[in-house]
């Protein structure tokens, strides 16, 4: 039997807070709750400076077809309602909530009803749930399939192939039988024939705690995948567990799957039992930089710096804070960033693991190539980005590039290759929109001549 040539990388796990449960923090005196921590429109705050608010109370409603209402994370006071500046260097609005300390349920929150698809679909949305494992993609519009027939597998993702991140490890050994309702619940209402939960096999007693649930169950079962990143990425799971390729410009469904982190299922199955929407997080506190690693529950909108101080602060100046993973978290420029509904990890460095390596010339080995799990060409894209040619980086479909960082981890000139893919990718969309602009006017000036 010939070898099969596994794509990605293989990084260092550093799981160290994988054996720890996780540890809820005290309420913060304040929180800054932003009004898009989702993919699409932001949502509209409901409330104004001076209301009272309580835990689980809606102080932001969605805003369109794609959109996730927000929730009170404490009770407290509305203190103001502006302008921050983001981690991504958009400014968003955000609503500052000073705390009172005393956590009061919000006295309209019920459990919803469901017995259909629809209210289901209601429930989901209702509930704020998006996208967990960091894409923050709505669930709803996600699980919002017209024909339910084109289902034909629901992988629930177990694999978390990012160093250092545990949050869905233990919310698949602490939160097993959510994450269990979960997936009755898309079995019953997206009538799924088949859902696999993949694992990785570096996170036994995940397998084991699912493997004897799944026993006896028809239609669904765990796969067992190899540690490898990034196995959690959306279209590289649909290919190692499916062997389907998505196509450029489609969705999953388009190949009959639906992928769907497993700490988003358990979340969606924790609302429709108790009512309580998306309020808070597990977050994985991890870093050489930190005294006290471990997994953290925080109130969503709770200062990174609240968070830290909770794990005892740091040992050493931290140099680099980074929201996520170190393969393709994001860098924050102050501790003052809230926990977010998408966050699974907040990281700190200091100053040796924070230091970039300098690049030298690309000695044209295509490991980055080799490495890529997507088999694209970064140094193509950089050449076509250099030279500004977007009709090229078009046809190298640099758009495929879902920014996982293995090409330029595993470049021995140390090449800022994701940084310019990015870039490359800026740069295709703006001519494209450019374009489009163009031709627009265009008709606009042909029909006003004629
Ligand atoms: S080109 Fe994009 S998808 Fe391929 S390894 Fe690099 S970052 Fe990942
Ligand atoms: S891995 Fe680095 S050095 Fe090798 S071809 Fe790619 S960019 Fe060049």
């Amino acid at each position: 039997m010939s070898a099969v040539r596994l794509h990605g990388v293989r990084v260092p796990h550093m799981k160290n807070t994988a054996g720890r449960k996780p540890e809820r923090m005290g309420v913060p005196t304040v929180v800054t709750i932003p009004m898009s921590m989702h993919i699409g429109a932001p949502a509209e705050p409901v409330v104004k400076p001076g209301d009272k608010v309580m835990v689980g109370q809606l102080i932001a409603k969605d805003a369109g077809p794609v959109s996730s209402p927000v929730y009170s994370s404490v009770s407290g006071v509305v203190k103001k309602i502006d302008d921050m500046l983001m981690s991504n260097g958009k400014f968003m609005k955000a609503i500052t909530i000073e705390s009172d300390g005393k956590q009061d349920i919000w006295d309209q929150l019920k459990v919803p009803e469901i017995n259909s698809f629809e209210n289901f679909i209601a429930a989901v949305k209702d509930s704020g749930v998006v996208g967990l494992g960091g894409a923050g993609f709505p669930t709803a519009v996600k699980l919002d399939i017209k024909d339910l027939s084109r289902i034909e597998t629901i992988i629930v993702n177990g694999a978390e192939c990012e160093p250092y991140v545990t949050s869905d490890t233990r919310t698949m050994l602490d939160d097993a039988e959510y994450v269990w309702e979960g997936i009755k619940l898309l079995q019953r209402y997206l009538q799924a024939k088949r859902i696999v939960i993949a694992i990785e096999n570096n996170k036994p007693d995940c397998i084991r705690t699912f493997q004897n649930m799944c026993s006896g169950n028809n239609g669904i079962e765990v796969a067992i995948m190899p540690s490898i990143y990034p196995q959690g990425g959306e279209k590289v799971l649909i290919y190692n567990v499916l062997k389907k390729i998505v196509p450029e410009g489609k969705l999953p469904i388009d190949v009959g799957a639906i992928v769907i982190n497993c700490t988003t299922v358990a979340a969606i199955a924790r609302y429709v039992k108790t009512g309580m929407p998306l309020i808070e997080k597990c977050i994985t506190v991890d870093g050489s930089a930190v005294r006290e690693p471990k997994n953290v529950i925080a109130p969503i909108g709770t200062p990174v710096s609240d968070v830290f101080e909770f794990c005892g602060g740091f040992k050493e100046e931290p140099k680099k804070i980074l929201y996520g993973g170190p393969m393709m978290g994001i860098a924050l420029p102050s501790l003052e960033y809230p926990i977010m509904k998408n966050n699974n990890a907040i990281l700190a460095f200091g100053q040796k693991e924070a230091l970039t390596p300098e690049p030298t010339a690309c000695i044209r080995c295509g490991t980055c190539i080799e490495s890529c799990p997507l088999r694209l060409m970064p140094t193509e894209f950089a050449e076509a980005y250099e030279a500004g040619d977007a009709e090229r980086l078009g046809k190298l479909k640099v758009n495929l590039c879902m920014e996982c960082g293995c090409c330029s981890y595993a470049c021995p000139a140390k090449r800022p290759l994701v940084q310019t893919n990015r870039l490359a990718k800026s740069f295709l969309a703006a001519h494209i929109a450019e374009k489009k602009a163009q031709a627009e006017k265009d008709s606009r000036e042909g029909a006003n001549s004629r």
